[in-house]
């Protein structure tokens, strides 16, 4: 039985499905080699997309007569992390070492926040135990690894929620902590502010002992290509049929996230970025922008936020998810794929969630061809998903 066919398409033509269900069930017992375990529930999502599904919405949106309604992607998870949004790794064309390389990342990440929950931790120690990992590894666009500015330097922005009372932390255009996500919980916890930019936020994270790095920290290969390749693409490359496969790569960004739930169903989410490729500086993306790119608020849901940072920040993106469960009585997949699938394209920008509900359910819609993620059961198994033959189509 061989893979699906990849379609970029796969998670934004819900109307699309029907046909594609044969195909659908044929990949969805293709257990893809690499994940340390299979989440066990391909064959019941392709079931699940055979169901006329529940009706709801009055305009057209998820759910609506003739539409199934999307299912979450797993149950019984309680943390969840994403390491970016972007153009969808293809793997007849991903070297193996760099495949494995993305799921250590992301399973490190996850065992983290596991160990950090085992040992009595809550969920907003997990995701800042899981977060700092991603921002450890070279691979993903945030601590090292982080992506340059214009001016060929980093500014890093992140941010990390609670969702038991509503209280919030975030740093935006950090140029020294080596970990932005402990800038961010360090404001919310010894601060009476939200949000700290640039050299404030700096010095506010050396005063009180967080780690600092110089700006050479930060360099990864891989990114200063990027960088190149951006500005190449900018001044008009040196081919027009290389300009957008530049520009689609440097969109690539590797932003990471995590959302957990703990014992006592309080949830967490948390978000940190080195933003886009050649942003100008000094802008500042969605990510520590709370309701954008992070948010977390008990009895509906911890979402981390990743793409197109502007459209994320006007379409209020993670707190749209979590009013439209509170308001509208949708389900976390639902209320993510109508935020992230529906809405958001239609102002022009692509990208991804993870969404996790405190029952456990969770999905991670995406309108971007790809979206690397995993995330850890209550009964420990742990799911990493790199290529996008990997999730279940419109869930
Ligand atoms: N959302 C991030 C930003 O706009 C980038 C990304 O997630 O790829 O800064």
């Amino acid at each position: 039985m061989g893979p699906r066919p990849r379609s970029p398409f796969r998670r934004a033509t819900p109307w699309l499905v029907p046909s594609l269900l044969a195909v659908s069930v044929a990949a969805a017992l293709t257990v893809v080699p690499g994940t340390e375990a299979d989440d066990g529930r391909s064959a019941p999502t392709a079931a699940a997309l055979a169901e006329p599904g529940e009706v709801r919405g009055k305009d057209g949106t998820a759910g609506s007569p003739g539409r199934p309604v999307p299912r979450p992607d797993a149950r019984d998870v309680v943390l969840a992390v994403h390491g970016g949004a972007g153009s969808a790794l293809d793997p007849a064309t991903t070297p193996p070492e760099r495949a494995q390389a993305y799921r250590d990342g992301l399973a490190n990440a996850l065992r983290a926040g596991k160990k950090a929950l085992d040992d009595g931790g809550t969920s907003l120690d997990a995701v800042a135990a899981a977060v700092r990992v991603l921002e450890d590894d070279p691979l993903f666009n945030a601590g090292k690894g982080a992506v340059f500015n214009a001016d060929a330097e980093h500014e890093l922005d992140a941010s990390i929620m609670r969702g038991a009372d509503l209280a919030a932390g975030a740093v935006a255009g950090v140029r020294s902590l080596r970990n932005p996500i402990d800038g961010a919980r360090l404001v919310m916890e010894k601060s009476k502010h939200v949000l700290l930019s640039g050299e404030g936020a700096d010095d506010f994270g050396a005063r009180h002992g967080l780690a600092t790095v110089t700006q050479d920290y930060y360099w990864t290969q891989a990114r200063w290509d990027a960088l190149l390749r951006a500005k190449e693409a900018e001044r008009g490359g040196t081919s027009a049929a290389r300009a957008p496969e530049a520009l689609a790569d440097a969109r690539s960004t590797g932003t990471v996230g995590a959302v957990a739930v703990d014992r006592r169903r309080d949830l967490a989410a948390a978000t940190s970025t080195g933003g886009l490729t050649n942003k100008l500086p000094g802008r500042v993306g969605d990510s520590p922008v709370i309701g954008a790119g992070t948010y977390a608020k008990n009895g509906t849901v911890a979402a981390s936020a990743t793409g197109a940072g502007e459209v994320f920040i006007r379409g209020a993106a993670t707190a749209t998810i979590a009013n439209l469960m509170e308001f509208k009585g949708l389900g976390v997949a639902p209320a993510a794929y109508e935020v992230v699938v529906e809405r958001l394209p239609r102002l022009g920008g692509q990208g991804g969630v993870i969404a996790l509900a405190p029952n456990g359910d969770f999905d991670a819609p995406h309108s971007s061809p790809g979206m690397l993620h995993g995330y850890l059961t209550r009964d420990g198994r742990l799911v990493t998903k790199i290529y996008p033959q990997e999730s279940p189509a419109n869930s």
